[in-house]
């Protein structure tokens, strides 16, 4: 579903923050992505939908590569959803105009199916009694998951997490974590980059651990926590775990 091959990225011509980076990750695979902070896992998550660009290597997402062509990158968009750490609702819209915004207007949907469909997803995420509030009203961890709720709503094949917990209240964790493990049941391919190990060990297929723009490391749960082999690994989870 998603090929990477040696992927290099340098910020300002100076600052190389992804190294060489290769992984392919196989449909329907839950991958976890650790690593200390600034260590390049925005920006790698983020160059897989073209949000950054990359200056060597290659990315192929779905047999589609990212290229210039606009026309690849707007398929690639289609094809995965993004969850941000700070929710990224459009303030002034409702609820249910958030998630079927980009269902009328991209994927060209009738309002009336739009809706019916943005209502089955507040339904699944545990809101939809929420529909015709706005975002201001919603308490964090409602507002991730209309974030989710709204990405869904686009059918990707992929989607994208980065940090979705980190700007939670600690007991509003919990309720976005059980909607991300309950998509973990659906097939989804998910990209998740999480502080939060419990539910890196109990959904991930495969951890990766990220350090200063490398992947250090990547295994089971099993492997990456029980018997890491680097050395960075094991410094990195005795200062998280
Ligand atoms: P992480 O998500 O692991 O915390 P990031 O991918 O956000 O790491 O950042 C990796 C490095 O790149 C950091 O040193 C960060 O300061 C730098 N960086 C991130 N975004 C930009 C940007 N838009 N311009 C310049 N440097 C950036
Ligand atoms: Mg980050």
């Amino acid at each position: 579903m998603i090929k990477c091959r040696g992927i290099n990225k340098w910020y300002n011509k100076d600052l190389h923050v992804l190294k060489n980076v290769d992984i392919d990750i196989k449909q329907g695979e839950i991958v976890v992505i650790l690593g200390p902070s600034g260590s390049g896992k925005s920006t790698f998550i983020r160059t897989i939908n073209a949000l950054e660009d990359i200056q060597e290597g290659e990315i192929i997402v779905d047999g589609i590569p990212i290229s210039n062509d606009i026309k690849n990158i707007e398929r690639i968009r289609m094809e995965t959803g993004m969850v941000f750490q700070s929710f990224n609702l459009f303030p002034h819209l409702s609820i249910l105009k958030n998630i079927t915004l980009s269902p009328i207007w991209v994927r060209k949907w009738p309002k009336k199916k739009a809706e019916q469909i943005a209502m089955e997803l507040l339904e699944r995420v545990g809101i939809p009694e929420q529909a015709d509030k706005f975002p201001g009203q919603l308490s964090g961890g409602q507002q991730q998951r209309v974030a989710i709720a709204r990405a869904l709503a686009m059918q990707p094949k992929i989607m994208l997490f980065d940090e979705p917990t980190s700007a939670l209240d600690p007991e509003m964790v919990k309720e976005v974590l059980d909607v991300m493990k309950e998509l973990c049941h659906t097939g989804m391919t998910m990209l998740v980059v999480t502080h939060e190990m419990n539910f890196a060990r109990e959904v991930a297929d495969r951890i990766i651990l990220f350090d200063q723009g490398e992947i250090i490391e990547m295994g089971t749960p099993e492997q990456l926590f029980d018997h890491p082999k680097h050395e960075r690994t094991k410094m990195f989870l005795s200062k998280i775990i």
